[in-house]
This record gives structure tokens, sequence and C-alpha cells, in this order.
């Protein structure tokens, strides 16, 4: 696929497998797949497919048995830990099916973890944290706890925490995956406006269809091979 844009983040050949007794694991069988600045690209598979797994390997959270990725030219397995964990923090955006807010912080507090995480919690990055969370109409639930908040609002805030820090890149695990469908569509409609405004490249991973037509790019995820849609 090519593109004007510059290039974020390129995979070649990634094969991953779990060793099994006697035998092997196999779920990812040779992806190659390159993603570009203000792209969105879904990978639409089945449970069990490999999404979580290709994912993690792609956010270098996750180590390949064979296969390449690279991040800025860069390819991930010469960047230690540190370094690794840097382009997470700066560089990277995750949503997961599940939340993971905090629940003894309050909804700017959480939005602004990764920010407390590096030290860089400054009077414009809460001012930027209010402004995100208002983009996602949570204005009046700023001082709220996750306890206080419907499923719906808690995904919005995981929404806002993954944009804190203006992310070149997001990685959506089944966003919505913990949401009714009417709440989902509204959650990912809003965050689609806002990765718009920002210029996020995003990448997600679903079993849902229609999830996967907001994006720019599909591809199908079966037998551990990706097949552009
Ligand atoms: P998906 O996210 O598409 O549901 P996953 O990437 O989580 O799928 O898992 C893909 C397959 O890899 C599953 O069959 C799962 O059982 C297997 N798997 C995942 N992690 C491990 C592991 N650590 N050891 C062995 N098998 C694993
Ligand atoms: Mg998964």
């Amino acid at each position: 696929m090519n593109n004007q844009n510059p290039l974020i983040l390129s995979a070649t050949n990634i094969y991953k497998s779990y060793p099994q007794a006697n035998d092997k694991l196999d779920i990812l069988n040779g992806i190659s797949l390159d993603i570009y600045e203000q792209q969105t690209i879904s990978i639409v598979g089945s449970s069990g497919s490999g999404k979580s797994t290709l994912l993690h390997i792609l956010a270098g959270l996750d180590y390949v048995t064979s296969g390449e990725v690279l991040i800025a030219n860069k390819s991930i397995t010469k960047l230690n830990d540190q370094q690794m964990c840097k382009i997470r923090n700066q560089e990277f955006g995750f949503i997961y099916q599940f939340h993971h807010l905090l629940p003894e912080f309050t909804a700017l507090e959480n939005t602004l973890m990764p920010l407390f995480i590096s030290g860089n919690v400054n009077k414009e990055s809460r001012e930027r944290g209010e402004h995100i969370l208002n983009k996602l109409s949570l204005h009046a639930r700023l001082n709220h706890y996750p306890s206080q908040l419907s499923g719906g609002e808690r995904q919005r805030v995981a929404i806002a925490r993954a944009l804190i820090n203006n992310p070149r890149l997001v990685f959506a695990d089944e966003p919505t995956g913990n949401l009714d469908n009417n709440t989902a569509h509204q959650v990912l409609d809003i965050f689609f406006e806002l990765q718009q405004e920002l210029g996020t490249s995003l990448i997600i991973v679903t079993h849902d269809i229609e999830i996967a037509n907001k994006t720019q790019y599909k591809y199908k995820l079966y037998n551990g091979v990706i097949a552009h849609e």
C-alpha cells in the first residue's frame, strides 16, 4: 500500500508461534503491514485468530518468532526496554476492550496518567486534558471517579488517555467490545472525529465488520495471514 504521508511503522513477514508439547502452535504466518501518518486501518478476525497477538507485536509488547518491525525505520529489536517504553509512552496510544482506568483517580487524572508517568503534567497539559474530555462530551465529568461513570463514559476517558500525548499512532484492541451496540457506535464516531482533528493514525482490531467499515483500509486476518478487503 503506497501513501504520500511519512511511514510510521512497517512490519515485514511476521511469524509467531507458541511452543506446545512436541509441537508448536502457529498463530501468525507471515504478515506484512505498513502504517502511514494519518491513516486508519482495521483488521477483522474472529476470536482466537491472533488479533491481540499481532497488535502486541506491532507495539513492541511481544516478541516475534521471525520477521521484523520497524518504527521510524529502526528495527525494534535494536531498541532497549527504556527506548521502547519511551516510544510507547510518547508516540503510541492504546485503547483496550476494558477501560483499565485506575479507580482511585478522577476522569481528568486518568486522562493525564501517561503524562504523570513521564513527569510532564503542567498547566498546558491539564488544559489539553480538559479540552479532549470536553470534545468527548465529558466536560461535566472531569472530577468523577470511574465508579461514577457509565460504561460508555469510561471508555471515552480511556480514549482521552490514549490521545493525551498527541500520539502518532493509536492501537485499539476491540475498543468497544464491552459496550452495547448503540453506545459502541457513538463512542467510535466521536473517537474518529477526534482522530481526524488530531491527525492520529489508527490501527484497530475487531471482530465487528461494522466497526471495521469506519476505517480507510480494511484487512481480514484468517489462518495467520492478512488479506486486503
Ligand atoms: P484474538 O485477539 O484474535 O482473540 P489472540 O491473539 O489473543 O487472539 O490469540 C490467538 C491464539 O494464540 C489463541 O488461540 C490463543 O489461545 C493463543 N495464545 C495466545 N497467547 C498464548 C500464549 N502465551 N501461549 C500459548 N498460546 C497463546
Ligand atoms: Mg484479542
